[in-house]
């Protein structure tokens, strides 16, 4: 099945790419330099502001600071903004032209807790226990800005109609702010959206990442003394407890490539006090939403009968939730035409010896190639089997046509949620991985306010993908983003 796609996607994606070159000429080659020429003009401004963000280092929808600044940068390069959107104080939309069509890049810019750290290749915190650019989105957020600064100045210079907007989308790690802003109608008249996130490799984005569904189970039940009176308690652990063992039971039964992991963040008081209150937090993915869907509700059944069987009551909150990634064939061939046509970095001999070390504490027999920062990776589906993480561009993919890249800002060998992915997000190393998906975005939007034909065929294959499938969400229908959801 995924060969049979992947060989109709690289047909299809021939045939739309001369299609595109036949059409355009020699037009398409100097608009691409143009707007490549006009990212390295600004990228100097931007990779400051990444690194602004980088010391910033603000949580989930607290990127108070971080929000601002790429709001005044991008008023400043002639953007109008609408900042607060969806019920999220750091969410914002800055837009640019009128009319369609509308091209959307997205932008995220929140750190992740306990991954403070220098832009040193050993572990230093700059504030012990404190929160880092883990993910590297101080230039996730910068990077596509800076395409966006890009393209609206080259749609100045040549008269291009149609309206690009920034999202800025705070909360990607954990606080699910894109699914509000989809709920909240945000994506409704957009038709393509762009996005990229930094990795340790430079390819397409296309499909992909699982879908995932978060929340706190918390039991009361009755407190009594332990031994003297234990008859008159219910215990509220028990029923976290059992909900353990049926999650444990129900993996058997769910289909293997399901993730289902939970740690109990409250268990009692004291040993000799029958707990009143126990909480298990718990998350669960699939490579399939309308999969994870099904098994979340047999999830919450789990919770009802531990309640029933412990004589305690169940209460379900905080629920957050991420769909898969759709993929996108058509827009899939034209990025990775784009990417390859940016290419790579290398780094200089400075960066080569922070990487070395950097490297070395890694742990790893083999240590990846450094020449890796220069090379595309071939055009390739990802393995629904493989290994995977979650993130809220999934539902946006459901509602819009959806394509991304993977630069490499991170030291090859480097994970993505790693104090040694903070510190290569802080260096110029990520900020080189940066201007790279900058170009490839740029390039790409340039092309879809360009050709008709490609707009065409990216809606005629989201069509096909969502083919017989709804977008569901497990967040409840009033459910307002959870700004506190990382605590005070
Ligand atoms: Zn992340
Ligand atoms: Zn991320």
């Amino acid at each position: 099945m995924m060969k049979k796609i992947l060989q109709c996607g690289l047909k299809c994606g021939v045939f739309a790419g001369v299609a595109l070159a036949a059409a355009q000429g020699q037009t398409a080659k100097d608009a691409h330099q143009q707007v490549a020429n006009l990212v390295e003009a600004n990228s100097a401004n931007w990779k400051q502001v990444s690194k602004q963000i980088w010391d910033f280092a603000e949580l989930g929808y607290h990127e108070n600071k971080s929000s601002a600044l790429l709001q005044a940068q991008l008023k400043d390069a002639g953007f109008s903004i609408k900042s607060g959107v969806a019920d999220e104080p750091t969410a914002f939309v800055a837009s640019y032209g009128e009319g369609k069509p509308v091209i959307v890049i997205l932008g995220e810019f929140d750190a992740l807790p306990g991954l403070s750290q220098k832009a040193v290749p050993e572990r230093a915190p700059v504030t012990q226990g404190g929160a880092g650019h883990g993910c590297g989105h101080n230039l996730l957020g910068s990077g596509a800005a800076l395409a966006a600064v890009a393209v609206k100045q080259y749609m100045d210079a040549n008269h291009v109609k149609g309206t690009l907007r920034y999202y800025g989308t705070p909360a990607e790690e954990g606080g699910s702010g894109k699914v509000y802003m989809v709920r909240e109608g945000l994506f409704k008249d957009v038709d393509v959206v762009l996005h990229w996130h930094p990795a340790d490799k430079n390819s397409v984005i296309d499909g992909g990442a699982l879908a995932v569904t978060s929340a706190k189970f918390t039991f009361h039940g009755v407190a009594a003394h332990a031994s003297m009176a234990p008859d008159r308690g219910r215990s509220a652990l028990d029923a976290v407890m059992l909900m353990g063992n049926g999650i444990e039971f129900m993996r058997e039964h769910v289909p293997s490539n399901t993730r289902m992991h939970y740690i109990i963040s409250k268990g009692g008081v004291a040993p000799n006090v029958v707990p009143d209150l126990a909480q298990i937090d718990l998350m669960a993915r699939s490579p399939s939403n309308t999969t994870l869907q099904d098994i979340w509700k047999r999830i919450l059944d789990v919770s009802k009968g531990a309640a029933l069987m412990t004589g305690t009551t169940v209460e379900v909150t905080d629920i957050g939730s991420d769909a898969d990634i759709i993929g996108n064939d058509a827009l899939a061939q034209v990025a990775q035409k784009n990417l390859e046509e940016v290419g790579g970095y290398t780094m200089s001999e400075e960066e080569q010896k922070f990487a070395r070390d950097l490297q070395k504490t890694l742990g790893l027999d083999t240590l990846p190639s450094l020449e890796l920062t220069k090379e595309i990776e071939p055009f390739h589906r990802p393995d629904p089997n493989a290994p995977s993480a979650s993130t809220d561009v999934g539902d946006v993919s459901w509602v819009v046509p959806t394509i991304g890249f993977s630069t490499a800002t991170f030291v090859p060998g480097v994970a993505a949620h790693t104090w040694q992915a903070a510190a290569s997000a802080g260096t110029s190393i990520g900020q080189d991985g940066m201007v790279v998906a900058s170009k490839a975005l740029a390039l790409t939007t340039v092309d879809l306010f360009s050709n008709p034909q490609l707009r065409e065929a990216a809606k005629a294959d989201f069509a096909k993908e969502l083919a017989g499938k709804t977008y569901r969400t497990s967040i409840p229908e009033g459910q307002k983003p959870l700004i506190d959801y990382r605590g005070k």
